[in-house]
């Protein structure tokens, strides 16, 4: 059987290699319509890649059907498979996984060494422009050829990171046999907030509780890691909740804990103590030693607490801002700086034991292009290795991936 992939991004690479390795397939031709493979992993995890997770569980996958994820998740464990095929991995206390090497460039090298395999074919700079289905035979269009397979994965991946290679190609191919797609938002992005407070902290980062809300209601809380960009707030916290910012309407405000660990009376006593001995500093040194000074000086203005002596500035006013910085939000950074694409591919219109189409027998589609998308962590490629993984069975088992 002859089988085409359409896409050699991280789960385009992973279908390929298991297809090729299954012993009905005569010939798997992989088209990557960049000049490399991998290009947007080589960026992943700030060029560390952070490959998977080890804490796996259902909630940490989104989209309008997650639980369709669950048997191509548990069916497959990258780690095994990654060390199976040499690569030396760490684990981080929070889960995340990444190469020893500390360099995203040892995972696209170990997929590419086992790229190579004497029925596998890669064409690079090769653009599919579309796929069409005569009979039991499929249809592949490129600037310069016409292939054809029975079998075609659809591994083009979302358009989140579009100068990595994101783009509509893969909604378009499968909507052109019938597939449906949700709206499309960027995730795991920076969220825009009023300018007002952050500008003055640009490149500030601190560890903070994050909770999202719409007035009273609250939409999303994450704690972790914030770091203030010139016109918003970024960082692994605020990534985890900005597919709610992105995805949700009304008048959105992020609110700061900035000292979690406290309570607000422990950090009026904090306050209330340094004034008492220090009372002749002025009240920009009042989070000296608490906060980055910067965080600390902006906080007595959002507090509009006026620059005095210690001894007469409020403490317990200064500690309500500590707990509660309030930024309002007017929107997220777009799909150019998504790490990952929310929404895609209805996946209720492919089986979720083999990714093959409900709607075309002999079609298949994985990763990003399909309607999951997970959180910040090491969750999206380990849903783009392992549907695409399944994808590569093609519904067998008869293979030695
Ligand atoms: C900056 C950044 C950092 C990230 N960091 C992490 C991380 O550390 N951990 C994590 O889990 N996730 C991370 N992600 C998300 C993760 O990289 C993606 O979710 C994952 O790569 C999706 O895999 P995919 O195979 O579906 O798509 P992709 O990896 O995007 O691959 C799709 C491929 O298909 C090709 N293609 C598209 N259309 C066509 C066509 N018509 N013809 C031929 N080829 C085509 C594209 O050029 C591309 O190479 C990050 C993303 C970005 C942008």
């Amino acid at each position: 059987m002859q089988i085409i992939v359409i896409g050699g991004g991280a789960s385009g690479m992973m279908a390929a290699i298991t297809a090729a390795k299954m012993h009905q397939n005569d010939h798997v031709v992989l088209l990557e319509r960049q000049a490399r493979v991998g290009r947007k992993l080589l960026a992943t995890g700030n060029g560390r890649c952070n490959l998977t997770n080890l804490q796996l569980q259902g909630h940490h996958f989104h989209g309008s059907a997650p639980e369709f994820a669950a048997f191509a998740l548990s069916q497959f464990d990258p780690l095994e498979w990654f060390h199976r095929h040499g690569l030396l991995t760490v684990a981080e206390p929070s889960g995340r996984v990444y190469p020893l090497s500390d360099s995203a460039n040892s995972v696209l090298d170990v997929l590419r060494f086992a790229l190579q395999q004497p029925n596998l074919e890669q064409q690079l700079g090769c653009e599919v422009t579309g796929v069409k289905k005569s009979g039991d035979t499929f249809f592949v269009k490129t600037a310069t050829q016409t292939l054809t397979a029975q079998r075609v994965i659809v591994a083009c991946g979302g358009l989140a990171g579009t100068k990595l290679g994101g783009g509509m190609s893969g909604y378009q191919i499968l909507r052109s046999f019938g597939h449906r797609a949700t709206r499309l938002a960027p995730a795991l992005v920076q969220i825009n907030t009023e300018d007002t407070y952050v500008k003055a902290l640009k490149g500030v980062r601190a560890d903070a509780a994050v909770t999202l809300c719409r007035g009273e209601e609250t939409l999303a809380r994450c704690e972790g890691q914030v770091q203030f960009t010139a016109n918003g707030v970024s960082g692994p916290a605020i990534f985890d909740i900005s597919r709610v910012a992105s995805t949700q309407s009304g008048d959105l405000t992020l609110h700061l804990d900035l000292l979690r660990e406290y309570s607000l009376p422990v950090v009026q006593e904090l306050l209330e103590q340094r004034a008492r001995q220090f009372p002749q500093l002025t009240g920009e040194d009042l989070f000296t030693g608490m906060l980055h000074n910067r965080l600390g000086r902006t906080l007595l203005r959002y507090a509009k607490i006026p620059v005095l002596p210690l001894a007469q500035t409020n403490p317990a006013q200064a500690a309500a801002a500590a707990k509660d910085f309030a930024l309002p939000v007017v929107g997220t950074m777009g799909m150019d700086c998504a790490q990952v694409t929310a929404g895609g591919i209805l996946t209720g219109d492919f089986n979720d034991k083999t990714m093959e189409s409900r709607l075309c027998s002999g079609l298949f589609a994985c990763g990003e292009v399909l309607d999951i998308d997970g959180d910040c962590g090491g969750y999206n490629l380990h849903w783009a290795w392992a549907s695409g993984h399944l994808a590569g069975m093609g519904g067998s088992h008869d293979s030695d991936s």
